[in-house]
């Protein structure tokens, strides 16, 4: 009698069911289509020069505590006048802080609110190569030597790329006789990987300081890859709208010290180790928005069983979820992650410890802020003798950015360009969270519209030669960076 009644409506509702996961799976999320061709090619040996040449420039940064080669920065500057002279005769070039260069770009027509002026990002430094690990180069890493198809050295990939692309490109155009509708800005800082302070921030102080406020900035830190995705073989251009804020805590116990015959139950250490297996076994909560507007603009290109799942999660996100569990790449677009990164205490080993400090260095998602990642923290040792203060002389962490919007005139005009450049050939184009940092954190007051973007296309393998070992663009790429921010521009 039950069977008879309940058993058809749960088959019902199970069909029910079943459409509309097939319906959703089948609905296409996001237009992935190819772009349009176009037939500009720039002079590739005139191209590989330019990289090659730049590498050996020894632009390095090492520190705020050790400066950076002032006759590196200025030859350099010399070297990009000397072989950009259209751009260095149709823009204006200011010199700022020293070593930054801020060139504008004057458009055809004034600013207005349907004509905000654009802002492109570089930097010219570079990080220094891992002592002892120069022996692993299979070039050495500021001779520029071309082979095998790449230009190999420190700072082809970050972030000379985006110098000899954004300024070849500029260099074409008014070889063409191009000249944009909005006035373009080209500002390239000189102390990104010391965290911009001395440069891009100045750079834009001054911009603000004249009124600026621009359609849309674009910078370093998302390019094109493809394996990122188990089944998805079409490359994907990842671009960041978000990045992620750093703040580091010192943890610190004051004990009374003594001899160790007679110990308290805990000494200034187990009270430290305590605080900071509590943080460990306490991790931040999950966010999973990013990583699902990533999913989502990949997803039509999954094989079917994980398109189902990644099409419908509404109702298979905690299986997702899981599935991550323990993947650290993914936490880490997920969380504010929690690293204990250094730990002191004691003198000897019959004294009982007095002062025992730790660093526990957190990368914020955005949402938090340094203040909301201490008072957490605070809540989680939940310990009144463990002090926690922000790390470093006045140094209170750097708030996550916000998040940039994934359509507007900013993301259209940037897509639109992708996907050109890489026709005939179809690419995907996702929002990606940033878990490293840029010089675009200084430019927040002059547009909400940010897109950290590069085109380069990279084989996963090549990733971790940024700031590594065996850093190289190849020419192929390096060409495409070039023919990208001609169209970018020219649309502009
Ligand atoms: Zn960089």
């Amino acid at each position: 009698m039950f069977t008879k009644r309940v058993l058809p409506a749960l088959v019902a509702a199970l069909i029910a069911l079943l459409a509309v996961l097939l319906i959703r799976t089948f609905t296409p999320t996001a237009d992935q289509s190819a772009g349009e061709a176009f037939d500009f090619r720039p002079d590739s040996d005139r191209v590989t020069r330019l990289m090659s040449e730049s590498v050996r420039f020894k632009t390095i940064s090492f520190g705020r505590d050790k400066p950076t080669s002032a006759t590196e920065l200025l030859a350099y500057h010399d070297y990009l006048e000397q072989e950009f002279p259209l751009v260095h005769k149709a823009l204006k070039r200011e010199i700022i802080a020293d070593y930054s260069l801020l060139y504008t770009w004057q458009g055809r027509e004034p600013v207005s609110d349907d004509n905000k002026p654009v802002i492109l990002l570089g930097h010219t430094d570079v990080v220094p190569v891992v002592p002892g690990t120069e022996d692993k180069w299979t070039q050495p890493p500021f001779a520029g030597v071309v082979a095998d198809g790449f230009i190999w050295g420190r700072g082809t990939l970050d972030n000379k790329v985006n110098i000899i692309g954004l300024l070849e490109a500029a260099e074409n155009m008014l070889q063409q006789g191009l000249q944009p509708k909005r006035t373009i800005y080209f500002a390239f800082g000189h102390d990104e990987e010391q965290g911009g302070i001395d440069g891009a921030k100045v750079m834009a102080d001054v911009l603000l300081k004249r009124g600026v406020q621009a359609e849309f900035l674009v910078d370093e830190g998302g390019l094109v890859t493809q394996g990122v995705v188990p089944g998805i073989d079409a490359p994907m251009a990842l671009i960041a709208p978000a990045e992620k804020g750093i703040v580091t805590l010192q943890l610190k116990v004051v004990g009374e010290g003594g001899h160790s015959s007679m110990p308290p139950e805990q000494t200034s250490i187990g009270i430290l180790a305590a605080a900071i297996a509590a943080l460990e076994a306490d991790q931040f909560p999950r966010d999973f928005s990013h990583t699902q507007s990533f999913l989502e603009a990949v997803a039509d290109d999954m094989p079917f069983a994980n398109r189902l799942v990644m099409k419908n999660l509404w109702l298979f996100k905690p299986m997702v979820m899981g599935a991550f569990e323990g993947d650290k790449q993914a936490q880490a677009g997920m969380r504010t992650t929690t690293a204990a990164t250094m730990i002191k205490g004691g003198i000897k080993a019959n004294v009982l410890p007095i002062d025992a400090t730790a660093k526990v260095n957190f990368r914020i998602l955005p949402g938090e802020t340094p203040d909301t990642v201490r008072a957490r923290v605070i809540s989680v040792i939940n310990d009144a003798r463990v002090e926690v203060t922000f790390d470093g002389s006045g140094q209170r962490g750097m708030a996550p950015s916000p998040v940039s919007p994934t359509e507007g005139v900013g993301w259209d005009h940037l897509t639109a360009a992708i996907r050109d450049t890489a026709a005939p050939q179809r690419l995907i184009v996702t929002p990606r969270l940033l878990v490293a940092a840029t010089d675009t954190r200084h430019y927040r007051k002059l547009t909400p519209n940010h897109y950290r973007f590069t085109y380069m296309q990279l084989e996963p393998s090549d990733l971790a030669s940024i700031h590594g070992t065996n850093e190289r663009i190849s020419v192929a790429t390096l060409n495409d960076t070039v023919r990208f921010y001609f169209r970018m521009m020219s649309g502009l």
